[in-house]
């Protein structure tokens, strides 16, 4: 990568597609051969705030599958390589990093990453209606279990649904206004708003970098695009970085 000496603030934006190697499915690939289905339901069924409104058991239920799921599942070798660049980019004065997934796991933090962001929220923290506090939570939903702060059964998973405004938008631009690299990585580049953040960084002037299986949506706004398995290209992207 060009001009590596330059770079001081790095953000980087990762999807389904870096947790795919750990047995997560992912969303949708260009080639999925599953006709926009998702774990055999249609987004519209249990990914929007209509669908929660019509058949709350079902939601609830799908969301618990996933949460269960994610909960055997291992960070792989790219989100080990992710959280070793948090260990030690930021660790030179005068550089930051800021990891914005959109991926609802805990892999990056049990990678070991501790600057991440998850702009479309976590499977393991649950979100109270009533209260609108939100707790760590590792269980079922579907049962209603009480809010542990103020006993509603009125919690819900803490997911961004299509529809809804992802988290901490603001911190995400601030970062992307101070940053010299914008990198994205096993993203499809088909969600908005995040699908947009690299031709937010190309009008300011950021170099652009995607890692991915294939080429995503956007792909024609990076400066330059790497394709492979996350588990192989992110780790060389980090070694190289890092000078080895
Ligand atoms: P997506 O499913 O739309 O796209 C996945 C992307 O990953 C594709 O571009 C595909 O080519 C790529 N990919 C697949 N396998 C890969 C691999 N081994 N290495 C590198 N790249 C690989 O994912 P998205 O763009 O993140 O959007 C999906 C939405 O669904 C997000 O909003 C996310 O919140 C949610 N989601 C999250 C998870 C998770 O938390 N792990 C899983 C599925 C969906």
């Amino acid at each position: 990568m060009a001009a590596m000496d330059s770079i001081r603030n790095i953000v980087i934006l990762t999807g389904a597609g870096i947790s795919a190697e750990s047995g997560i499915d992912t969303f949708r690939g260009a080639n999925d051969g599953r006709g926009g289905l998702w774990e055999n339901h249609r987004v519209e069924d249990v990914a929007t705030p209509g669908a929660y409104e019509r058949d709350p058991d079902l939601v609830l239920r799908f969301y618990d599958m996933r949460r269960a799921a994610i909960q055997d599942k291992q960070p792989n070798a790219a989100h080990h390589a992710l959280a070793r660049l948090d260990r030690e980019w930021a660790r030179e004065p005068g550089r930051e990093l800021l990891i914005v997934t959109q991926n609802v796991d805990d892999l990056h933090q049990r990678g070991g990453a501790r600057r991440v962001l998850h702009m479309h929220g976590q499977h393991l923290t649950a979100w109270c209606g009533a209260c609108d506090m939100r707790s760590p939570w590792t269980g079922p939903l579907a049962q209603r279990p009480p809010c542990p702060a103020c006993g509603a059964a009125a919690l819900r998973p803490d997911i961004v649904w299509f529809g809804e405004m992802p988290y901490r938008m603001d911190e995400i631009y601030a970062a992307l206004r101070k940053a010299d690299l914008f990198v994205s990585i096993g993203t499809s580049g088909a969600v908005y708003p995040a699908a947009g953040f690299v031709r937010s960084a190309r009008e300011l002037g950021i170099r652009t970098l995607e890692l991915n299986l294939e080429r995503s949506q956007g792909s024609d706004w990076f400066h330059e695009t790497r394709l492979g398995p996350a588990t192989q290209v992110v780790p060389a992207w980090v070694d190289e970085l890092l000078g080895g």
